[in-house]
């Protein structure tokens, strides 16, 4: 299948006013374009960011998500386009319709004649996730993870403030919590971001050091019990607030 091509579009930074060109996705196939739907997943699709503030602004365009193997078809329209239901439906109908003419003859097609719609972005992203497995409530803890790993991260300087965090949560410190940040430092390091994977390995020491947990060898494959999708999709986001800090 084709894959469709981003439409070149020209914005206006709303930071510094700075106007450049970028481009909008409006279909995301997850078996022909699976680092689309990572981005997708990771908030960064239809994210223009400015080439010279470096400000993010969502595009807030419609979106359609298609995956032929799990025989999924969603549609983002962003309530705050207010698009007329006939606009909705034009821009649904091509978009369907360039699937349908794409599949194999003998491929099922009766999912794209009615596809389940959302209105916002965070919707979306969580049904994707429903459909791989992974529930709301998986997504929150693995946020609420994310969340803490900052916190503890903004106090790596002050050692008493770090102990008090790590006394105060230390229920969250359990198996999942040190598999994520393992991962966290991992995907540093593949990326290249040795100062970021250095702080989060020592994090992670030290806070196994305050809350008395042994962690197991790494060469264990320790990481492997977190989910494999949910912290390769918060990768970005972890390592931007990594880069924050350091
Ligand atoms: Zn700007």
């Amino acid at each position: 299948m084709p894959a469709i091509a981003p439409q070149p579009v020209q914005i206006t930074c709303p930071n510094c006013r700075t106007s450049f060109r970028t481009g909008i996705y409006s279909l995301v196939d997850a078996g022909e374009q699976p680092e689309l739907k990572q981005a997708l997943l990771a908030g960064q699709l239809n994210l223009a960011i400015c080439p010279n503030c470096g400000v993010a602004s969502a595009l807030g365009a419609p979106l359609v998500y298609h995956d032929a193997a799990k025989q999924l078809c969603f549609v983002y329209f962003p309530q705050e386009l207010r698009a007329r239901p006939e606009e909705q439906e034009r821009f649904v109908g091509d978009v369907t319709n360039f699937l349908i003419k794409s599949l194999p003859a003998d491929a099922p097609r009766g999912y794209l004649l009615k596809p389940r719609r959302f209105i916002s972005q965070a919707s979306l992203i969580e049904a994707i996730f429903e459909s791989d497995g992974i529930s709301k409530e998986m997504l929150d803890a693995q946020r609420q993870r994310v969340a803490l790993i900052a916190e503890f991260a903004q106090a790596m300087e002050d050692e008493p403030e770090l102990a008090r965090l790590a006394e105060q949560h230390r229920a969250a410190l359990d198996y999942e919590f040190f598999a994520t940040l393992t991962a966290f430092a991992d995907a540093n390091a593949q990326q290249g971001r040795m100062d970021g994977a250095t702080m989060l390995a020592q994090l992670r020491d030290r806070l196994a050091a305050l809350a008395g947990v042994d962690l197991p060898d790494e060469a264990d494959g320790f990481a492997d019990g977190v989910d494999g999708g949910v912290d390769a999709n918060y990768e970005a986001e972890l390592a931007q607030t990594v880069e924050r800090l350091v």
